[in-house]
């Protein structure tokens, strides 16, 4: 049996991050929207006693990894072992969500995998404590839509939303490490250059924005506490910003831990010539539209034997 999985890019509409927890990680406080740009992973057996073996394609397969550390191969072994099986998968990922770029790519592969794998060996269990796992924001790909999450990301309930809102998704090719991100934000925060937030909390703002459904409401109460963070270490991303809005978004702000940065536009003509005036300012590597909210994590296409 060969099965196909597809799952979403993700943005963070609101990202407030409180104190650093004994475990290393921060208590967050997330809105999510899942992207129409997704990744694909394909998967179908191989000879017993073969173990997994994994391939990369797609536009941003460059520095992909294709071994044991690749969250899609650890996700297929997770199913496996739960099933009871021994684990001798091929995997392919077609890659079209930029990489180490703040939009969850790894976790979309893994979303995609669990539940190809799943799929695969039969098994009708619960996904979320295996997404849970992997990381943060897997159990987010896994459910797509529009989403608020908290603990570190990956404790995720269904948020009310109306409307389709367009993006412009402004990509570099050095990315970023997400550690390193809240490493430097716990350093502002330390040198007193930025200030956690009083109170971890939905904004009020942003959910009445959210059920209102209009992008202008929406661009007001955009926010990032990473973005001080990614900023100082890549200060090249306030040009950006600053020339998406120049070039008419109606907001922009750096996506997740960066360094991919998205500006909103009105709709999506919008969003394609803004796009196409900032490829033609030679600022980013990659520019995209993409549409939000979109699906979760679902099966595109199986082939039995
Ligand atoms: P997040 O915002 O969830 O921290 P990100 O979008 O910034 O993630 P990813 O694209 O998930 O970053 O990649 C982070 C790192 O994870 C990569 O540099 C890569 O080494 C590793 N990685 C492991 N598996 C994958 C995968 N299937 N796809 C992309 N990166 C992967």
């Amino acid at each position: 049996m060969k099965v196909t999985a597809a799952a979403p890019a993700k943005i963070n509409l609101q990202l407030s991050v409180g104190a650093l927890r004994a475990d290393g990680y921060h208590d967050l406080v997330t809105v999510y929207q899942a992207l129409d740009l997704r990744d694909e992973v394909t998967i179908f057996e191989r000879a017993e006693g073969m173990g997994v073996q994994c391939g990369i394609s797609g536009d941003f397969s460059s520095g992909v990894p294709g071994d044991e550390s690749n969250l899609a191969v650890k996700a297929v072994k997770l199913v496996a072992e739960l099933v009871g099986v021994s684990c001798d998968l091929n995997i392919q990922i077609t890659k079209r969500i930029p990489v180490a770029a703040g939009l969850a790519g790894g976790s979309a592969d893994a979303a995609a995998a669990l539940a190809a794998a799943a799929e695969l060996y039969g098994y009708g269990g619960d996904l979320q404590p295996l997404a849970e796992q992997l990381g943060s924001d897997v159990t987010f790909s896994l459910l797509g839509g529009t989403a608020l999450g908290t603990s570190r990301g990956e404790v995720v309930v269904p948020v009310l939303a109306r409307g389709n809102y367009c993006w412009v998704i402004i990509s570099s090719s050095n990315g970023l490490s997400t550690p390193r991100v809240y490493q430097k934000l716990d350093q502002l925060r330390d040198e007193g250059a930025v200030r956690e937030p009083l109170q971890l909390a939905p904004k009020n703002e942003l959910l009445q924005a959210l059920v209102s459904g209009s992008a202008t409401e929406i661009a007001a109460h955009l926010s990032n506490d990473l973005q001080p963070a990614a900023l100082a270490l890549v200060p090249k991303l306030q040009r950006i910003l600053d020339v998406a809005v120049e070039d008419g978004a109606l907001a922009s702000l750096v996506a997740g831990s960066g360094p991919t940065c998205i500006a909103l536009a009105k709709d999506h003509d919008h969003a394609l010539d803004i796009a196409a005036r900032i490829s033609g300012q030679n600022l980013a590597d990659r520019v995209l539209v993409a549409t939000s909210p979109a699906a979760g994590t679902e099966i595109t296409a199986i082939e039995k034997n």
